[in-house]
């Protein structure tokens, strides 16, 4: 009676909302303050307080109506054209209000990307690790992912491989630096390479291979680590933008889309965005949103609170035997699994109520993912248990 592959997908829980539950229960049952939640990217660092007093003023001082009323299907034009300035300014690119689609968050801004681009039976290129939900995304357009396994401990992009899984159908390459769950961000030299390759087979093949850059860790990057920005390399880029980590506003639902200017069939392309989105249902992102986005346009939330917690998680645990790479950005840690299998390994964690994500349905088996977008407290709370977990394989 229903959509058979929806009915299915609305039962299965990820894996790392399975865990969150599981740790809600555990909490109920040992107190909070006994178990070491490490599962979810949700960000522990309030927003700014330019958040709170940007909220204030348009409550108070902007007109009611308009505040909460539509705004145009792709975002209030005085929004993008502000995020279009502050772009330029720091990136040096020439983007315009009319290249900018405001969404509620990075979600919606890759299915709106993916539903404009991609058709049935095209290939999608994603680099391991990468986020589970993009399968979900792209599998609902009738396309394909196709998963390139990453080098080895350092995540970049394994050229190589990368090349072999070029096909004529291959229509888009999705890539997420800072990245979840490795925590890795792309060197130039990495996205260099990346883009010749995609114009040597665009030419190949004749037709554009589109880069979808899914961005919601950009600002999250400790010790003055560089994230290029796509545009300045690659022609046929979408960028998917989203305050959920930069400006810790995960549940506001705020993000946009940029169409590269130098897109080919650009206005087709800003075009079929704005299709995309209207056959989604995802137009006029929400109207106060917006507004607070763009008056804190140059802010973030305190990133030094990560990078404190990074550094003992990081230092703490290579000390202790584990292997881990050494994320530059975003706010997880990417631990090899000790023994034969990251669930078995994840099981044994619980003992000491720890609670890891086995990295499996990141398309990486043998890893598993540790949220530190906690309370500092919690990680040191957490060492003597993560000390435990280690000895248990001696
Ligand atoms: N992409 C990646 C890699 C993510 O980690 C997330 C959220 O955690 C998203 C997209 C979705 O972000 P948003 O909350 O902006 O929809």
């Amino acid at each position: 009676m229903y959509t058979e592959s929806l009915v299915k997908l609305g039962k299965v829980r990820s894996e790392i909302r399975e865990i969150f539950e599981y740790g809600n229960k555990r909490k109920a049952e040992i107190g909070a303050e006994n178990v070491f939640d490490f599962s979810i990217g949700n960000p522990s660092v309030p927003a700014p307080k330019s958040v709170d007093e940007a909220i204030i003023d348009l409550v108070e001082n902007f007109d009611s109506v308009a505040l909460h009323g539509y705004t145009s299907a792709q975002g209030d034009a005085g929004v993008r054209e502000t995020i279009a300035n502050y772009t330029n300014k720091r990136f040096g690119t020439s983007i315009t209000a009319n290249h900018i689609y405001m969404t509620c968050g990075a979600a919606a801004s890759l299915t709106i990307v993916l539903n404009a681009i991609l058709q049935k039976d095209d290939e999608c290129i994603a680099f391991t690790p990468y986020f589970p939900e993009y399968g979900v995304f792209i599998e609902r357009t009738g396309a394909k992912l196709v998963a390139v396994t990453s080098e080895e401990k350092t995540f970049q992009i394994d050229m190589d491989k990368f090349e072999k899984a070029i096909t004529e159908r291959t229509k888009s390459v999705i890539i997420n630096s800072p990245n979840n769950p490795s925590g890795v961000v792309y060197k130039v030299d990495t996205i260099k390479k990346m883009c010749n390759l995609l114009r040597k087979k665009e030419q190949e093949y004749g037709h554009p291979i589109f880069v979808i850059t899914d961005e919601p860790y950009r600002e999250l990057v400790y010790d003055d680590t560089e994230v290029p920005y796509i545009i300045n390399y690659y022609d046929n880029t979408f960028v998917c933008y989203s305050y959920s980590k930069a400006l810790s506003l995960p549940g506001e639902r705020i993000g946009y889309i940029v169409v590269s200017p130098d897109m080919v069939e650009e206005e087709d392309a800003y075009a079929a965005v704005c299709g995309s989105a209207r056959a989604l249902g995802y137009v006029c992102a929400s109207s106060m949103y917006q507004r607070v986005i763009a008056r804190c346009i140059d802010d973030t939330a305190d990133i030094s609170i990560y990078k404190k917690n990074r550094d003992l998680l990081y230092n703490a645990l290579t000390e202790m035997g584990y292997e881990c790479v050494y994320p530059d950005g975003a706010f997880y840690l990417f631990v090899k699994a000790m023994g034969k299998d990251s669930h078995e390994f994840c099981e044994k964690a619980k003992e000491q109520e720890l609670l890891l994500v086995p990295a499996d349905s990141f398309g990486t088996p043998g890893y598993v993912r540790v949220s530190y977008c906690v309370q500092t407290k919690q990680i040191e709370d957490a060492l003597p248990a993560f000390q435990a977990l280690a000895d248990s394989y001696k």
